[in-house]
């Protein structure tokens, strides 16, 4: 028998998600030992071997999108406190039941949330949580990239050198930049935590040479208090004590004026644009339009399950760059193949991943194939009609094959690596027992 060492996929279209935006069609994906060997057009494809074998998959390829902020173990709590205002939701509805989690519910959570971000073509998440064993060994399981950044946070049953411990433990353990997980630094806030532990966390992360993951200007109040005491931004205050001096991921950065921005660039600040937790929430608009202007790397993110609810980032796709037009009232504010790149190139940049993210060859191929069937997606009489119609019609429902690593997670619609039924009556259950009914 022969030995299989290439893939070839053939596509209606291929929608790599480069620099150059290249779209082939009919187009042509080569895989090899889980990365992309080459990418291009079907009439300029080499010939292959008889080693390689062919799918004729139909329909759209494109990269698998990058969730660049993500609190997903919380499909615990989805739905929790709905409707209460931020302080009340956190105190009253969130950190209870959180204070309840063991290692075993983070694990289900994440497993659950795993399985619906891959069905939806989400092919890497960056996790912000606790239980940080539980969530690598989730990821690892259902097939997902994962980029973990476990949370420091003030309400926690280690001290802030056991946090500092146990992190230097798991990136010794789990770092692996050439396979599927890497390992960051998370400081919850600055409001949470104080200025010196986020800037004692920022250094840690250069001295592993990984990214500081942190909540910054979420909402206009949260750090009126730090801003009183230095006279300064919440953003100022942090560029001043060296957090920005190594790779820092800012999720949110709703509240950042020009000056702000300015110093966010001057470093490498890339940002986790939210917009539908922040409008869930009623934490505001971020300034998508002058952040990019300035610079600064954007990728988005659905944030935790329990503000959001979904975790389908087609959502982010589409209502980003309609939030941003509303603000600017400005029809040509972010096209659609920027909000595409945000969720794919751009989104793993801001994760510190360089090797996934796009079509590209020597990536990784973490590729997920789109339905073109559906009525959303005709008529198409130019390919930029059809980057339209992905960034304003693409959902979670037209995703039907998703590979991570040339492996192949999900098959016509079906999540492959986790038994979803079990999934969902764990966390039904394990969600009972943390709301103590
Ligand atoms: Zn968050």
């Amino acid at each position: 028998m022969t030995q299989i060492h290439q893939h070839r996929f053939i596509a209606e279209v291929v929608v790599t998600c480069d620099t150059e935006n290249s779209v082939y069609a009919p187009g042509i994906v080569d895989i090899e030992d889980g990365r992309i060997h080459w990418v291009g057009s079907k009439e300029d494809a080499p010939d292959t071997s008889s080693t390689t074998k062919e799918y004729d998959v139909g329909g759209l390829l494109m990269p698998g999108l990058v969730n660049a902020h993500c609190h997903t173990p919380m499909t615990l709590l989805r739905g929790v406190g709905d409707g209460l205002p931020l302080q009340r939701w956190l105190t009253e509805a969130m950190w209870p039941r959180e204070g309840l989690m063991t290692s075993e519910d983070v694990w289900w959570g994440m497993t659950f949330g795993s399985a619906e971000m891959l069905q939806s073509g989400v092919t890497t998440s960056c996790e912000m949580y606790l239980f940080e064993e539980a969530v690598v060994d989730a990821a690892q399981q259902t097939g997902a990239r994962l980029v973990m950044t476990p949370v420091v946070i003030s309400e926690s049953n280690r001290n802030f050198k056991e946090h500092i411990t146990d992190l230097i433990h798991l990136y010794e353990r789990h770092h692996d930049p050439a396979g599927r997980t890497t390992v960051g630094v998370a400081a919850h806030s600055a409001y949470d935590l104080g200025i010196d532990p986020v800037a004692e966390l920022a250094g840690l992360a250069r001295s592993l040479d990984t990214t500081l993951h942190l909540h910054l200007a979420e909402t206009q109040e949260e750090s009126a208090d730090l801003e009183r005491k230095f006279g300064q931004s919440i953003t100022r205050i942090l560029y001043d004590n060296g957090v920005f001096d190594g790779r820092v991921l800012a999720a949110h950065s709703v509240w950042v004026d020009r000056s702000d921005i300015e110093l966010m660039a001057e470093g490498e600040v890339a940002v986790a644009h939210c917009p539908v937790s922040n409008m869930k929430l009623g934490a505001g608009i971020a300034p998508l339009v002058d952040l990019r202007a300035a610079g600064v790397t954007v990728g988005y993110g659905t944030d935790g399950p329990a503000s959001n609810d979904s975790l389908d980032l087609w959502e982010e796709v589409k209502i980003a760059p309609l939030l941003a037009r509303v603000k600017a009232l400005e029809s040509t504010a972010i096209t659609a193949s920027e909000t595409l790149a945000m969720a794919t190139r751009e989104g793993a940049a801001a994760v510190g991943l360089h090797d996934t993210g796009s079509l590209e060859v020597g990536n990784a191929a973490d590729m997920i194939r789109v339905d073109l069937e559906q009525s959303t997606f005709v008529p198409v009489t130019s390919p930029d009609e059809l980057i339209a119609h992905l960034a304003w019609s693409g959902s979670n429902r037209l995703v039907t094959d998703v590979w991570v690593a040339g492996k192949q997670v999900v098959v016509g619609g079906e999540v492959q690596t986790v038994d979803t039924e079990r999934a969902r009556a764990q966390v039904q259950e394990r969600a009972r027992r943390l709301a103590g009914s």
